[in-house]
């Protein structure tokens, strides 16, 4: 399999991560990427860099007003007398329909959704590359060039709304590779099997009925990201019924999730798809730090099987997944399970 990544996604370092109330280190780890690159090689992915395909994909999904944030954000937070090294917001608005702030501050608070995305001096770099892996990807499956490719995106995406970061998340790398498929004439379904919901792909698309959004993941009534994800959160407008959440209760292991992976396809299909996006987090697993849900290896196996028999052209984003014994061999058995080993 076709895989894409590009060594500036290094970049991004991020050291703050407050939980509960504590601030502990950031776990969206750039070592992430040494372990999921040898667990995409060991399912035989070969990697390629990524092309430049400039802003514009980004921005089809992407507000100019937040690429500006993202882009220049860090610069001007230095030149607070005072700053932390990263920017993190010390206020969320409660209503971000009116005015827009001046400050360094003010837009922080209005762009960052949590205090889990701090932006440092490589964060936007790293995002960029990490959208840019996300659109070769798509382009290669496009072209037909490949059946099935995986994007090592990281930073991840999916937490990220088209004007707001959040949850280790800058640019909707699922997002924009699907509108990507979309501008090129397909008809794409994204399919997030990771543990949180993804909430901006939700929230990208959710007056949309051009692009199907499917997530499977653990219940948000006690798990990030909280306010999203629930099972009638079914789309607005033209969208209304083009948005499927599955949420499943804490610790639910293999047998239930592949029954709902079942329910989830068959949406994809009743969509008539024709490619079709996983935003591919692993954090659903049994040994994964957040403790979501507890599919095991031969689980993963089983996931990637389950997609392959649909048929479809395939693209796997990477998105959350956080170091663990299995967080490479969970890649492996995915993508060795979709490739039809074991
Ligand atoms: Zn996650």
């Amino acid at each position: 399999m076709k895989a894409i990544f590009d060594d500036r996604q290094w970049r991004h370092d991020p050291k703050h991560f407050i939980s509960s109330g504590a601030i502990r280190p950031n776990p969206e780890q750039p070592r992430r990427i040494e372990i999921l690159r040898a667990g995409a090689e060991g399912a035989g992915c070969a990697f390629q860099a990524p092309a430049d395909a400039g802003m514009g994909p980004i921005a089809a999904v992407h507000s100019a007003e937040y690429l500006t944030f993202l882009e220049t954000i860090y610069p001007r937070w230095r030149r607070i007398e005072g700053a932390g090294e990263e920017v993190i917001p010390n206020i969320h608005p409660g209503n971000r329909s009116d005015s827009y702030p001046k400050s360094a501050v003010g837009q922080a608070g209005y762009h960052q959704a949590d205090t889990a995305c701090p932006i440092a001096e490589g964060t936007w770099e790293a995002a960029y590359w990490s959208a840019q892996t996300a659109i070769t990807g798509a382009d290669l499956i496009s072209s037909g060039e490949a059946r099935a490719a995986y994007a090592l995106s990281r930073p991840p995406g999916h937490h990220a709304f088209a004007d707001m970061a959040g949850g280790f998340c800058f640019l909707n790398n699922s997002g924009i590779a699907a509108e990507r498929l979309r501008a090129k004439g397909f008809r794409p379904a994204i399919l997030d099997v990771d543990v949180h919901h993804g909430n901006g792909t939700q929230g990208m698309f959710y007056d949309r009925d051009d692009i199907l959004t499917v997530s499977i993941h653990a219940d948000p009534e006690r798990f990030y990201p909280f306010f999203w994800g629930h099972a009638q959160e079914r789309g607005t407008g033209r969208g209304l019924g083009f948005n499927l959440n599955l949420p499943l209760p804490r610790g639910t292991g293999d047998a239930d999730y592949l029954q709902t992976l079942e329910v989830a396809l068959q949406r994809v299909r009743s969509f008539g798809t024709d490619a079709l996006v996983v935003a591919l987090g692993l954090d659903a697993s049994i040994d994964d730090p957040f403790q979501g849900l507890a599919i095991t290896q031969e689980g993963f196996a089983r996931i990637g099987a389950a997609i392959a028999a649909t048929g479809l052209p395939v693209l796997f984003v990477q998105e959350g997944g956080y170091i663990s014994d299995t967080l490479g061999v969970n890649l492996t058995r995915i993508l060795s399970g979709f490739q039809g080993g074991v």
